[in-house]
């Protein structure tokens, strides 16, 4: 680890906040399935401590960016790094990156034969070597955290999306990561469900987590994002403050997704 002499004291062990320098950092990156150019000539550069939204319409290779960013999908061309280091290509270097990014799914993906508790601590004892007793008393720390220390004895299947939705939070906030992307995390909730999901998204966001979340929440963006990434068509088409993006965008494409959105 990197010691910074100028680093704050963070406000909970599991979040950094050395706001304001550059953490994922993507360059020229372009990405093609076949004949298909999904991500075209892309570059971003999301600071520690900064909330990004990805908006845009279906297929405009949102998902796809933020697979790239976790090295679940490789790049034609350019250069993603995290925290100053470029993503490696495998092996340890790769799964060590990996452990700094947390993912939510919109699909949850807990593990479906493994205690709520148990999900949240596997991460910890395996990859970090954390005795389980630490890691029990992290993780019930962290289900307390987002509402649900009363069902970790549970499956998952018993629990609501909502809940689900919220331990895969609480599970990748166990490692410790640097950044935590969210590829479109309550879009499969039951609408009753979804503000408790946000609120935790919303906290998170409050502590300084670096966050990079695929939503057309509009109402978290305003909340709590930092800035509005649009893109359509696997290009960065608009970047701007959430309330300059959605009262004045400026491209035809954002005016006209806006217009079927809102
Ligand atoms: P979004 O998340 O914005 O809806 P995606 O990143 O999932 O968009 O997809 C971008 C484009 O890439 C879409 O046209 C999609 O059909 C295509 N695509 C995504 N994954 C694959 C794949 N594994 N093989 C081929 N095409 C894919
Ligand atoms: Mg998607």
């Amino acid at each position: 680890m990197a010691s910074d002499a100028s680093t704050p004291a963070p406000p909970t062990s599991n979040i950094s906040v050395r706001r304001g320098e550059p953490l994922v950092v993507v360059e020229n990156v372009n990405k093609h399935y076949g004949d298909l150019h999904v991500l075209k000539d892309i570059n971003t550069t999301v600071n520690r401590g900064e909330v990004v939204v990805v908006i845009g319409p279906s297929g405009s290779g949102k998902s796809t960016l933020c697979r790239a960013i976790n090295r679940l999908e490789t790049i034609d061309s350019g250069r993603i790094s995290i925290d100053g280091k470029a993503l490696p290509e495998e092996g340890k270097a790769l799964a060590e990156l990996r452990s700094d990014v947390g993912m939510v799914f919109q699909s949850f993906n807990l593990f479906a034969h493994k205690t709520v508790l148990e999900n949240v601590t596997l991460g910890p004892i395996k990859v970090r070597g954390m005795k389980k007793a630490e890691a029990e008393a992290k993780a019930m720390a962290l289900l307390d955290r987002v509402g649900v220390a009363n069902q970790a004895n549970k499956m998952p299947s018993q629990l609501s999306g909502g809940q689900q939705q919220r331990v895969a939070i609480a599970r990748s906030l166990a490692m410790n990561p640097k950044v935590i992307l969210m590829d479109e995390p309550t879009s499969a909730l039951d609408p009753e469900m979804i503000n408790e999901v946000l609120d935790v998204m919303v906290g998170l966001a409050q502590d300084g987590m670096t966050m990079i979340v695929v939503t057309h929440e509009m109402g978290f963006a305003r909340k709590a994002a930092d800035r509005v990434l649009f893109m359509a068509d696997g290009a960065i088409v608009e970047e701007a403050e959430p309330e300059q993006f959605f009262t004045s965008p400026q491209s035809d494409r954002a005016k006209d997704f806006l217009s079927k959105i809102l």
